[in-house]
């Protein structure tokens, strides 16, 4: 769905952290983001006016943030996409990879007891094997967007 460009990669993380597919790639060049973008179909979101004007002169979607801080981007994003409408803790937000219920070796290995006794819905990256559940990684993520009102 969307390439975050390399200046965004905490943006990149809280795209993830509400559900979207964001792609981020930090030592790609402008040639290999465009190709990218093109053929992975994707948005491409960019700071870089250059880089923007030439995405689309090729024909590439893209959405320019002026802020260099993500929260605010993140409203100048919301201004042009519902982010909202999202499904949240679906995917990593390390590796963008969907997530997948967890399996209970995985809860005994890697949550922590008190949490294992409170919590029922736990799942997992498939990748890189970080397990997610509500109120880890979550409960500040959902607290900072209030804040921001999405
Ligand atoms: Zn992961």
């Amino acid at each position: 769905m969307f390439f975050a460009d390399r200046m965004l990669g905490k943006l990149a993380r809280k795209l993830r952290l509400l559900g979207f597919d964001t792609a981020y790639v930090s030592d790609m060049d402008e040639e290999e983001i465009l190709e990218f973008c093109k053929e992975t179909n994707r948005v491409l979101i960019t700071r870089d006016r250059d880089l923007l004007r030439k995405a689309v002169e090729k024909g590439i979607r893209c959405y320019y943030v002026s802020s260099d801080d993500w929260r605010e981007q993140l409203v100048e994003l919301s201004k042009k996409i519902d982010l909202k409408n999202s499904k949240r803790m679906s995917r990593c937000s390390l590796c963008n990879a969907e997530l997948v219920r967890a399996s209970e070796e995985e809860i005994k290995a890697k949550v922590p007891l008190y949490v294992q006794q409170t919590q029922n819905e736990f799942y997992s990256c498939p990748v890189c094997g970080r397990v997610y559940w509500a109120g880890s990684h979550v409960e500040h993520a959902e607290t900072l967007f209030r804040r921001l009102g999405l």
